[in-house]
C-alpha cells in the first residue's frame, strides 16, 4: 500500500498512457457528448434516477440519453465484430460466470461494447471512468438502462472521481472478485481503501503504460497480493493501437485543429518507436518531408532503410513545418527549440501525456499565449513569430481526434481475454506477479479479427508442422519474436 501511494494520483495529478487511457484530466474527444448542451446543471449525485425495471444501482448524467445512448454502442459494434462473435462462441458456456468485475476506464461506445460482452460471458459489473472528461453520457444512460451498475459522467470533479470508482468497489451484499482497470486509480483506491477485498480478488488486468509501471513497483517490492495481466504490453496492444492507432489519428488531429497540407510540408518527427512509425508512415503517404531524431541506433537504422533523413533536432529545427513527438521521454522539445522555430510552426506531442514538451518553459511574461480554437494555443513572441501548440503538449490524438473502433476492438479483445484467463486460472497458473497474455491467447485476439477482412488463414500441414516443430494450432512464435 505504501509502495502504491508512493505515486502521483489524481490529485497530485499523474500521467497516463495512451491506451487510450491517459491521465484523467486529459480530454478525450469521441464521438461523445452531442447532448451536453441541453444537460441541466444539477450534480448526477444529487438526481433520483431510476431506469425503466426501476433500478436505481447506478449514478449517470441523464438516463433519459438512453435510448441515444445505445445507438452510438450499436455503432460501435458494427467495428467490433470479435467481441460480439467471442458473445456467440460462449453462449453455452459462460466463462465468467461468478465473475464480479469492478472497472474504471473510459466509458465510450466502444467500452460499453466490452462491458456488455463481459455481461454476456456470465459477469456482473460495476464501473466507472479512469478520465473525467472522457464520458460518453448517453453511453453511461444506455449502459445503466440495460442494468450495469454505472457512475459515471463527463466533467466529474476530483471529489465525483473519486466518490463513483468508491460506489463499484464499496456496495453491500456484492464483493468484487475481478478488477478491471485503466490508469491504475482503482486499483490504488482498492490498496488503500479496502485492501480486504484483495482476498476475493482472482487478479488485476491494466491497461495503461502507469498502471502497468504501478504494479510492476508493487511486485518488485513484494506487495502486490494478487496476480496481475499487463495488457499493455501485449503483441496485439502495442503492434495495433501503438502503430495503427496513430498512423489513423495523427493527420485526424492535425487537420482537425489547423486545417494544414502536408504536401511538400517539412515535418521533424522525435522518436521512431511504433507511434514514431505510425505517424511517419501517413505524413509521408501525403507527400511531407519526413525527418526524424533518435537516440537508439537500431530505430534510427531503421529509419533510414524506410527513407527518412536521421537528424538531431538542431538541425532542422528552424526550417520545419511541424514538430511531433513520439518518444515516451520528458524535455524532448525544450525553450530553446521553441525559440528557434519559424514562425507558424506546429508543435503537437503523440507520445507520453505532456513531458515530451516544455510547455511550462512557454509561460513566461514576455510570451503572449492566444487560445484561437478549442485544443490550439497561439504563443507569440515579443519579435511577432508565432508558435501554433495543439492539446498544451498533451496526447494530440487523444485530444483533438477520434481513435479508431476496430483498434479498440483488438484491446477490448485482449483485455476481455486477459480477464477470462486469470479468472479460469487453475489455483497455482499465477503467483502474485505481472503477466503477459499467453501468446496463444495474443494470436487467439487477432485470428477473431480477420473475418472481418474476410482474410483465409493457411493451416500448416502435419508435415511442415513437424519440420517447424510447432503445434498446429499454435502458438507459431517464440516469445522472443518481434513481430
Ligand atoms: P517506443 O519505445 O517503441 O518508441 C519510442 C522511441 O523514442 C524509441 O525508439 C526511443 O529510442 C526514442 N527516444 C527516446 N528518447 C528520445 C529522444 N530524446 N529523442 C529522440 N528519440 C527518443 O514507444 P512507442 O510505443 O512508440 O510509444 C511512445 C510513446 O507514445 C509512449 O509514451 C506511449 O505511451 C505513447 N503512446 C501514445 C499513443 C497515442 O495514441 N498517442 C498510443 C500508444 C502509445
Amino acid at each position: 500500500m505504501q509502495e502504491f501511494s508512493k505515486f502521483p494520483t489524481k490529485t497530485g495529478r499523474r500521467s497516463l498512457s495512451r491506451s487510450i487511457s491517459q491521465s484523467s484530466t486529459d480530454s478525450y474527444s469521441s464521438a461523445a457528448s452531442y447532448t451536453d448542451s441541453s444537460d441541466d446543471e444539477v450534480s448526477p449525485r444529487e438526481k433520483q434516477q431510476t431506469n425503466s425495471k426501476g433500478s436505481s444501482n447506478f449514478c449517470v448524467k441523464n438516463i433519459k440519453q438512453a435510448e441515444f445512448g445505445r445507438r452510438e454502442i450499436e455503432i460501435a459494434e458494427q467495428d467490433m465484430s470479435a467481441l460480439i462473435s467471442l458473445r456467440k462462441r460462449a453462449q453455452g458456456e459462460k466463462p465468467l460466470a461468478g465473475a464480479k468485475i469492478v472497472g474504471c476506464t473510459h466509458i465510450t461506445a466502444q467500452t460499453a461494447v466490452l462491458i456488455e460482452t463481459l455481461c454476456a460471458l456470465g459477469a456482473q459489473c460495476r464501473w466507472s471512468a479512469c478520465n473525467i472528461y472522457s464520458t460518453q453520457n448517453e453511453v453511461a444512460a444506455a449502459l445503466a438502462e440495460a442494468g450495469v451498475a454505472v457512475f459515471a459522467w463527463k466533467g466529474e470533479s476530483e471529489d465525483d472521481f473519486w466518490w463513483c470508482i468508491d460506489r463499484c468497489v464499496n456496495m453491500d451484499g456484492w464483493q468484487a472478485n475481478m478488477i478491471l482497470d485503466d490508469g491504475g486509480d482503482l486499483t490504488h483506491w482498492v490498496y488503500k481503501k479496502y485492501p480486504n477485498v484483495f482476498k476475493k480478488i482472482r487478479g488485476i488486468v491494466e491497461e495503461s503504460v502507469t498502471g502497468v509501471h504501478r504494479l510492476y513497483q508493487l511486485s518488485k517490492a513484494g506487495k502486490l497480493c494478487v496476480p496481475a495481466m499487463n495488457v499493455n504490453d501485449s503483441v496485439t496492444k502495442q503492434k495495433f493501437d501503438n502503430l495503427y492507432c496513430c498512423r489513423e489519428s495523427i493527420l485526424d488531429g492535425l487537420k482537425r485543429t489547423t486545417d494544414v497540407m502536408f504536401g511538400g510540408k517539412q515535418v521533424v518527427v522525435c522518436g521512431y518507436g511504433e507511434v514514431g512509425k505510425g505517424c511517419c508512415a501517413a505524413l509521408k503517404a501525403l507527400g511531407a518531408i519526413v525527418y526524424i531524431t533518435e537516440i537508439d541506433p537500431i530505430c534510427a537504422l531503421q529509419a533510414c532503410m524506410d527513407g527518412f533523413r536521421v537528424v538531431k533536432l538542431n538541425e532542422v529545427i528552424r526550417q520545419v513545418d511541424v514538430v511531433i513527438t513520439c518518444t515516451g521521454n520528458k524535455n524532448v522539445v525544450t525553450r530553446e527549440h521553441l525559440d528557434r522555430m519559424k514562425n507558424s510552426c506546429i508543435v503537437c506531442n503523440m507520445g507520453h501525456s505532456n513531458t515530451e514538451i516544455d510547455v511550462t518553459s512557454l509561460r513566461t511574461p514576455e510570451l503572449t499565449w492566444e487560445r484561437v480554437r478549442s485544443q490550439v494555443d497561439h504563443v507569440i513572441w515579443p519579435d511577432g513569430k508565432r508558435v501554433v501548440l495543439l492539446a498544451e503538449g498533451r496526447l494530440l490524438n487523444l485530444s483533438c481526434s477520434t481513435v479508431p473502433t476496430f483498434v479498440l476492438s483488438i484491446t477490448a479483445t485482449t483485455q476481455a481475454l486477459a480477464l477470462i484467463e486469470l479468472y479460469n486460472a487453475p489455483e497455482g497458473r499465477y503467483k502474485q506477479d505481472v503477466y503477459l497474455l499467453p501468446k496463444k491467447m495474443d494470436e487467439y485476439v487477432a485470428s477473431l479479427h480477420l473475418p472481418s477482412f474476410d482474410a483465409h488463414l493457411t493451416e500448416l500441414t502435419d508435415d511442415q508442422a513437424k519440420y517447424l516443430g510447432l503445434n498446429k494450432n499454435g502458438p507459431f512464435k517464440p516469445n522472443y519474436y518481434r513481430y
